[in-house]
């Protein structure tokens, strides 16, 4: 089995469209850090975000058996933190949630070397590749040939991968 970790935010669900939306409408500035400490997620963590079948894709995953899966996720406070679980196991009895302290890079609170990140954002994906890890690029976007890494648009595509 190989290990795979999954970002949340832009690849489980679309939090992010959802949380500049919020910010607008609150008339914050997005790179204001406080916005995101106080902001509520529990009323974004909802399954009609769900990006392209996520949490489906993710029950093919677990039942293939080719990957120890866990979700690993950047939080700005405890509370985000502790909604995203709950939102998280919500869908999936036995599941590992990685919550990473967002002044925190992914590959400093985990063994990379030979695991698998699908993440949205490529300032990860750069940082994971560096450490020994295998970066997958999460798009849902058409201009795919873009990207420094391999590319998917679907988490059960991982399975045609290994
Ligand atoms: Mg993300």
């Amino acid at each position: 089995m190989k290990r795979l970790y999954i970002d949340f935010d832009g690849v489980i669900l679309d939090t992010i469209t959802r949380l500049y939306e919020e910010a607008e409408r609150q008339e914050y500035d997005i790179s204001d850090n406080e916005f995101y400490e106080k902001f509520n997620y529990k009323c974004i963590l909802k399954d009609k975000y769900i990006i392209n079948d996520s949490i489906e894709c993710i029950n093919k995953l677990l039942a293939s058996k080719k990957f120890e899966v866990s979700i690993l996720t950047h939080c700005h406070s405890i509370k985000e933190a502790s909604d995203k679980v709950k939102y998280v196991r919500k869908h999936f009895k036995d599941m590992t949630v990685i919550i990473c302290p967002k002044d925190i890079s992914k590959t400093k609170i985990l063994h990379t070397e030979g695991a698998i990140l699908v993440d949205d954002y490529g300032g990860n994906l750069r940082e994971w590749k560096e450490s020994g890890g295998i970066p997958i690029k999460f798009s849902t976007k058409t201009n795919k040939k873009d990207y420094d890494y391999p590319v998917i648009d679907r988490l059960d595509k991982l399975l045609d991968m290994f």
